[in-house]
């Protein structure tokens, strides 16, 4: 399995600078390069968006806006004008908007075209995956919304593109993107509870006219264990897919699911995210893996560390090596990410209800499974 991944040290830069996750994309790179993990892979560099590449998505009128914020000091103040596009409060504006946007929308954008012109079967760029972000603003801690653009690109080539977010936030930006479409399917697992951000993503939103059914909710109670989420998980991709054979794949790795991230409230370890991406990577289709949430930002590195070896095939130590970021894992210093002993309120009999209604909503939306490939059968005269 060829693997690329997507790296360049403006995107890194740029994506250091995100209000929400300073400093974090150097932290996840310099890990995995600590790891000797970019010697087995095809480092591509990122080439940034273009205004068109943008525009396939976005609004001529939000981008024409980010090109007029330039140099943000303490002393700004947001214009109503921003507040207009979602910037303010969790979206603050930052210098550079557009360059910013660019840059990151640029990363997922070469990432799905290195996996278009056959260069690889899975890419990586972990400096992607802001999922909540609109058409006409931004929204969430996000500013553009890569995971649509890269989709867009994969649609060139592949007819049907399954998105699969791991994010303990709903991937609305996406859903809402997709919402008509019955060649992109949307299926997102996340925290659903009164008054968590976005709000949205219960069980019942399935899409809209043609594309209804094109879209899954897995709501989860807060402290969702790795036990829950893969349960979860493997009962409902094995459904979508028998009902949705995609072409393409993207994973959207959000690590705010990772217990004692301080946005999320769900207890994963690395092991459950491993375990998807894994069951993901069996069905051998083209994946595009991206970043996306993540507050905690060594055990984010630690997480997408470990997907990166699991892509790989590659077992690392557990012991954190020596490098320019080692002091930041102190006091332990290794890899796994501990859960807490807060129990999972989620029930067996609530999955398996969730998941009832999935397959329920699959057969009446999208119809039946296809019939089984027929035994055949001697017949004798
Ligand atoms: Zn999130």
């Amino acid at each position: 399995m060829k693997t690329c991944y997507v790296w360049s040290q403006d995107l890194i830069n740029h994506c250091n600078r995100l209000p929400a996750v300073p400093r974090r994309a150097e932290l996840v790179h310099s890990l995995i390069g600590a790891y000797g993990l970019l010697k087995h892979v095809q480092v591509v560099n990122s080439k940034p968006a273009s205004y068109e590449d943008l525009k396939d998505f976005h609004s001529e009128l939000y981008l024409d806006h980010l090109k007029t914020i330039q140099d943000v000091d303490d002393e700004y103040e947001t214009t109503p004008q921003d507040e207009e596009y979602g910037l303010g409060y969790d979206c603050p504006p930052i210098s550079q908007m557009f360059e910013l946007v660019s840059q990151l929308a640029g990363g997922s954008i070469t990432a799905a075209r290195c996996l278009t012109l056959g260069l690889c079967s899975v890419a990586i760029n972990w400096c992607g995956g802001w999922h909540h972000a609109g058409r006409f603003g931004a929204e969430g801690f996000c500013y553009v919304n890569d995971i649509v653009l890269a989709i867009g690109v994969l649609r060139k080539k592949y007819p049907k593109v399954l998105y699969i977010d791991l994010d303990v936030h709903h991937g609305n930006g996406v859903e809402d993107a997709f919402n008509l479409s019955k060649t992109v399917f949307t299926l997102s697992f996340h925290k659903h509870e009164p008054g968590f951000y976005p709000g949205t993503g219960s069980v019942g939103d399935v899409g809209s006219l043609v594309g209804k059914g094109y879209c899954c909710n897995v709501p989860l109670q807060a402290h969702y264990s790795d036990e829950t989420f893969v349960y979860v998980f493997e009962r409902t991709l094995d459904a979508v897919c028998i009902h949705f054979a995609p072409d393409a794949v993207v994973v959207q790795c959000g690590a705010d699911a990772l217990a004692r991230d301080p946005h999320g409230g769900a207890n994963l370890t690395e092991l459950a995210y491993c375990r998807c991406v894994g069951l993901m990577l069996e069905r051998a289709k083209p994946t595009l893996l991206i970043g996306g949430g993540g507050y905690n930002h060594t055990n984010t590195a630690r997480l997408w560390t470990c997907i990166t070896a699991r892509v790989l095939n590659r077992s690392l130590s557990e012991d954190i090596p020596e490098h320019d970021d080692f002091d930041e894992y102190a006091p332990e210093y290794t890899l796994p990410v501990k859960k807490t002993l807060i129990k999972d309120p989620n029930q067996k009999s609530y999955l398996d209800d969730i998941i009832g209604r999935i397959k329920d909503n699959l057969t009446q939306y999208i119809g039946p499974p296809p019939p089984q490939v027929p035994q055949s059968t001697e017949t004798s005269t």
